[in-house]
């Protein structure tokens, strides 16, 4: 008999778990130097989860230390990219193994519902990982046009010692993002996780020793955002792979350089823009994506379609089933596999959105929700809400909110919504919606976002496309082969053979 996964199974496994807080330095879980610690609390109740080690400087020097010592030593950076492939794909078997302990921690930890982890944060982790093991043994250099007295080549190398610093909205995923392609080119890694969602990283980095990842090449030092600090201005650190706000990205290129100009990757925020125009194929579909676009996750995702922009004709049938979508994004306990929405990430963070929904309601007309919930007591948890904008410039158009808070905004024109669409510092994602191709050839053009889609919304979001922004959104692709130019330098080699 299958075992029954429903909200009480969940909550037995999220108390029979056993948490690890310790950092991950050279091979070992350790505590931090100064055997300090910070709370790890649950978004779900703002329950005490773990304390985990607060590490600093020191312990990032142990850290930075031992990736460079297995890097030079060649223990995963001179293995056949073969072997390394078998170890990665050890490593996502162990994942999917422990899938389970592992979604409910993410759950637990971060508020998202359980059946966002199961179906997509783990699933997502693990494909992602496998696809950078399973491309790496396929990369091939080149051989250049030459004088015939020549013979070159231009081949990939790995950097060296790779940081990574991610965020709390999809703790695992984001992380897999970097650390797959990083470690498949052959790198060693120092993992940086969010000091609101550190758990589930520290899980990994145990089953990745399991699986043979040699000691020192995958790291992860927890602590809060000094340690990030610490990472973008240490000397011996050859690159820093940073998914968050576009504040700490800008420190992050800053510090990186003035120390030893580490190569800086960035991905951003966004206040991505999904245009609805009157020849839409489906008003009807366009209605239930944009809703999902927004509220998904809480709105807690960088490349959510927080902006609506609506072609006046069909404003009212679009705006009849948009509210009528939104309903399904009630939040509910996250660990009930029913719940399609869970908890805001912490207090401060709903905070932030709440300043948000206030401003709203003296810039745009509230038509939806706005309001706090409490599924859970001791949780944040806020209803979907949807603001009709009076002006395309009003702040709450125009700024990352990162909560589920969408803004409605009316056009008349494809020039008029491509102005609205772009004109803010952002360029992260976009969509358009007609039956004309000639809308969509010039929309997909004139756009400013690292992906658009075309009549769907967050689609296809996976391995074969890279995922990064124009603008301020960021530099550099995270996923497909794109990715690998980020850990990798290239070399030219070039021989006199005559
Ligand atoms: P954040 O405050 O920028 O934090 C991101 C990471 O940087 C965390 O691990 C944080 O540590 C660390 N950090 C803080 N201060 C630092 C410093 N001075 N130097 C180096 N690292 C430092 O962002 P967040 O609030 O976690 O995430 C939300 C933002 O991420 C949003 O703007 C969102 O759009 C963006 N995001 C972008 C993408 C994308 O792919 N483009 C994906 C997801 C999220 P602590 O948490 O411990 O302080
Ligand atoms: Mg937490």
């Amino acid at each position: 008999m299958p075992e029954l996964k429903d909200r009480a199974y969940w909550l037995e496994k999220a108390q029979t778990l056993q948490i690890e807080g310790r950092a991950f330095i050279d091979g070992r879980y350790v505590d931090a130097q100064s055997t300090e610690t910070f709370s790890s609390y649950s978004a779900i109740d703002g329950s005490l989860l773990a304390p985990v080690a607060l590490c600093g400087g020191g312990d990032v020097d142990l850290a930075v230390a031992a990736a460079r010592r297995s890097f030079e030593a060649g223990v995963w950076s001179g293995l056949a990219a073969r072997e390394r492939k078998a170890v990665l794909l050890k490593w996502a078997a162990l994942l999917e193994a422990h899938s389970d302990e592992l979604a409910v921690l993410e759950s637990l930890d971060s508020g998202k519902p359980i059946a966002d982890t199961t179906g997509s944060d783990l699933p997502g982790t693990i494909y992602c990982l496998r696809w950078f093991a399973e491309l790496i043994d396929k990369v091939h250099g080149e051989v250049p046009a030459t004088d015939p007295q020549f013979f070159g080549t231009v081949t990939q190398q790995p950097l060296g010692v790779v940081a990574a610093v991610v965020p709390w909205n999809y703790p695992l995923l984001m992380a897999a993002w970097k650390f797959a392609p990083a470690l498949a080119a052959g790198n060693s890694v120092i993992l940086k996780p969010s000091e609101k969602t550190p758990l589930s990283a520290l899980r990994i980095a145990g089953l990745a020793m399991e699986a043979g990842v040699p000691a020192g090449v995958f790291n992860v030092v927890s602590g809060d955002g000094a340690v990030g600090r610490e990472l973008s201005l240490h000397g011996d650190v050859d690159c820093i792979a940073f998914t968050g706000s576009g504040k700490v990205g800008r420190e992050i290129a800053k510090n990186a350089a003035a120390s030893n100009l580490k190569r800086v990757w960035l991905e951003l925020g966004g206040k991505s823009a999904n245009i609805v125009m009157a020849d839409c194929p489906d008003i009807s579909h366009a209605a239930r994506s944009a809703a999902a676009a927004i509220f998904a996750n809480m709105g807690q995702v960088c490349s959510a379609g927080s902006r609506l922009l609506v072609q006046r004709s069909v404003v009212e049938p679009l705006l009849r089933e948009l509210l009528a979508a939104s309903d399904d994004y009630q939040p509910g306990h996250p660990l009930d596999p029913a719940s399609v929405t869970g908890a805001i990430i912490d207090a401060a963070q709903f905070e932030r959105v709440r300043h948000y929904i206030d401003l709203g309601t003296q810039e745009a007309q509230l038509l939806k929700g706005g309001r706090q919930l409490s599924p859970v007591e001791g949780g944040a948890y806020l209803e979907p809400t949807i603001f009709l904008a009076k002006d395309a410039a009003a702040r709450i158009a125009n700024e990352e909110i990162f909560g589920p808070v969408l803004v409605v905004i009316v056009f008349d024109t494809l020039e008029e919504a491509i102005a609205i669409a772009n004109q803010t510092e952002f360029g992260l994602a976009a969509a358009v919606w007609s039956s004309d191709l000639k809308t969509i050839h010039t929309a997909t053009r004139q756009l400013k976002t690292g992906t658009v889609w075309v009549n769907c919304y967050d689609e296809l979001v996976d391995m074969n496309f890279p995922f990064g922004g124009f603008k301020e959104s960021g530099n550099g692709r995270d996923n497909s082969a794109h990715a690998l130019s980020k850990y990798t330098e290239l070399k030219s080699t070039i021989m006199r053979c005559a």
